[in-house]
C-alpha cells in the first residue's frame, strides 16, 4: 500500500505525503507484472515474453514452452508480488538451464520476500513468472531506461518521465542526479506528438534502428496508459536489448479504480490475497480505509475532512492509525463495520469519529454510533464523538444520555482536547 506515493514524492509531482497517501489509495488497483505485461502486448508494446506459474512442474512447462517460442535458453525466475525492489530482495533469479528453473522455482514460491517497499513482514510469493532471459551478449550491451506515466495533477495532464539511470532506485535517482530526469508533459487535446517521442529517445542517445523502435515504444505505452484508465504506468527498466530492440522487462500498473466500472476484465485482475486484509474487508463494507503506524483511530466522512481530522491527531499529540472514510452514507452499518475494522488494530487507543451530518443527520449518525456500540460490546478504548452539521445538538444528546462510555464534543478543537485528555 505504502510504495508507490514516493514516485511522486520524490518526483516532486505531489509534495505532500498525506494527500499523495490519499491519491494513491483512491485511484489506484494495483496488479501483478504478468498482468500488466499481457495487457501492455495487447497495445503493441514488446515485453520480455513470460508465462506464469504457481508450481515448480508448470515453471518447467513454461520454460520449455518460452525456448519452444523464442529460442531463449536462460530463464528469469520472477516473484509475482504487489511490490517492487523484488531484485534486491532475491525474488528475481537466472536459471542457466532447466535444473535450475525447477529449483529456483522452489526456492521462490512459497518465499516470504522481503523489499525495500514491503515492509520488514514481507510478502508471500503465490505465484512465478518465468520469463525469457533479455539480457543476451550481442552487438551492443543491453542497456537499461527507466519511464513511468503519471497524472500531473498541478499541470492538468498527464506526464511522462524518462531517464537513462534505468533499473536503479529512481526516488535516489531523482534526489542525487535531478538533471537525470527528464518530464514531457502531453496536452490532453492532441496527445503525444512525435516531437515528443523522438526527443525522449534522443535523450537517451539512441540511433537507428533502436531510436525508431523507441519512437514506437512509447507511442504504443502512452496509447496503452490512455485506453485503460490507467494512474501509474512505471516500466523500469525499459531494456535495448543487444540486437537493438526496445521491451519492457518491467512493468508496474496501477489502475484508476474510479473506472474499473467500464473494463470488467481489468476489474477481474484484482487479486485479493496481496491485498490487506483490514483494508479488503474496509471496501467490502463501502468504506475507504488505509491503516497507518499510529494510535488514534479515526472515523470520518469526506476525505477532506479525514486530512483535516488526521492533522488534529497529530496538533494534539497523537499519531493517526488509519485513514478512514466512511462516505456520505454514515449508517449504523457503516459505523458498526468502521469500529470492527479500528478495533482490530491494536496500537489503537482512543477512536476519534468525526462526522458533519450534511447529507446525513446528526442524530441519526448518533443512533448508529450507540446501536454499534452496544452491538460490539466490550469496547476497551475511549471514543470520542464530534457531530458537527444538522442536527447536532440532538446527536450530542443521544450521545450523553446513552450511558456509554461515549466523550461527545461539537467543536473540532474540543474533540482534539478530548483525544488529548483521552491519551494522558
Ligand atoms: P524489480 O526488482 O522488482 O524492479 O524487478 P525487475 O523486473 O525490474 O528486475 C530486476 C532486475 O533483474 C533487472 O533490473 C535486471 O537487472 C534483472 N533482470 C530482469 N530480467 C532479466 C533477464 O532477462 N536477464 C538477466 N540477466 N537479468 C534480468
Ligand atoms: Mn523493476
Amino acid at each position: 500500500m505504502f510504495y508507490s506515493y514516493t514516485i511522486y514524492l520524490f518526483l516532486g509531482i505531489i509534495q505532500n505525503r498525506i494527500i499523495s497517501l490519499f491519491i494513491i489509495y483512491h485511484f489506484k488497483m494495483n496488479i501483478h507484472e504478468y498482468q500488466a505485461k499481457d495487457i501492455l502486448k495487447s497495445y503493441g508494446v514488446r515485453v520480455q515474453e513470460g508465462v506464469v506459474a504457481t508450481t515448480p512442474q508448470a515453471a518447467l512447462d513454461a520454460a520449455r514452452q518460452l525456448n519452444a517460442e523464442t529460442g531463449t535458453k536462460w530463464f528469469v525466475i520472477k516473484a509475482q508480488i504487489h511490490a517492487g525492489g523484488r531484485g534486491k530482495g532475491g525474488g528475481i533469479k537466472l536459471a542457466k538451464n532447466y535444473e535450475q528453473v525447477t529449483e529456483l522455482s522452489k526456492q521462490i514460491l512459497g518465499m516470504q520476500l522481503v523489499t525495500p517497499q514491503t515492509g520488514p513482514e514481507g510478502k508471500k510469493v503465490h505465484k512465478i513468472l518465468v520469463a525469457e532471459d533479455v539480457y543476451y551478449p550481442g552487438e551492443s550491451e543491453p542497456k537499461e531506461y527507466y519511464l513511468s506515466i503519471m497524472l500531473d495533477r498541478a499541470k492538468g495532464c498527464n506526464v511522462i518521465i524518462a531517464s537513462t539511470e534505468g533499473g536503479m532506485d529512481i526516488e535516489a535517482v531523482a534526489h542525487d542526479t535531478p538533471e537525470k530526469i527528464i518530464k514531457e508533459w502531453i496536452d490532453p487535446s492532441v496527445g503525444l506528438q512525435p516531437f515528443q517521442a523522438r526527443k525522449i529517445a534522443f535523450a537517451f542517445g539512441l540511433e537507428g534502428n533502436a531510436f525508431k523502435e523507441m519512437v514506437k515504444f512509447l507511442f504504443a505505452l502512452y496509447k496503452a496508459y490512455e485506453s485503460i484508465d490507467a494512474s501509474l504506468f512505471e516500466i523500469n527498466p525499459v531494456l535495448k536489448t543487444s540486437d537493438n530492440k526496445i521491451l519492457a522487462v518491467d512493468a508496474k500498473v496501477n489502475l484508476d479504480d474510479n473506472s474499473l466500472f467500464r473494463h470488467k476484465e481489468l476489474a477481474d485482475m484484482r487479486d485479493l490475497a496481496e491485498e490487506d486484509p483490514l483494508e479488503v474487508e474496509a471496501s467490502a463494507s463501502g468504506l475507504n480505509y488505509v491503516k497507518l503506524d499510529g494510535n488514534v483511530g479515526c472515523m470520518v466522512n469526506g476525505a477532506g475532512l479525514a486530512m483535516a481530522t488526521m492533522d488534529i491527531i497529530k496538533l494534539s499529540g497523537g499519531e493517526p492509525a488509519n485513514f478512514l472514510d466512511v462516505g456520505g452514507g454514515a449508517n449504523a452499518q457503516t459505523v458498526e463495520a468502521g469500529f470492527r475494522i479500528i478495533l482490530q488494530d491494536p496500537n489503537v487507543k482512543a477512536i476519534l469519529i468525526n462526522i458533519f451530518g450534511g447529507i446525513v443527520r446528526c442524530d441519526r449518525v448518533a443512533n448508529g454510533v450507540v446501536e454499534a456500540y452496544k452491538k460490539i460490546g466490550d469496547i476497551k478504548v475511549p471514543i470520542i464523538v464530534r457531530l458537527q452539521g444538522t442536527n447536532a445538538e440532538e446527536g450530542a444528546k443521544i450521545l450523553g444520555e446513552s450511558g456509554l462510555k461515549i466523550t461527545p464534543a461539537i467543536l473540532l478543537k474540543d474533540a482534539a482536547q478530548r483525544v488529548k485528555e483521552a491519551m494522558a
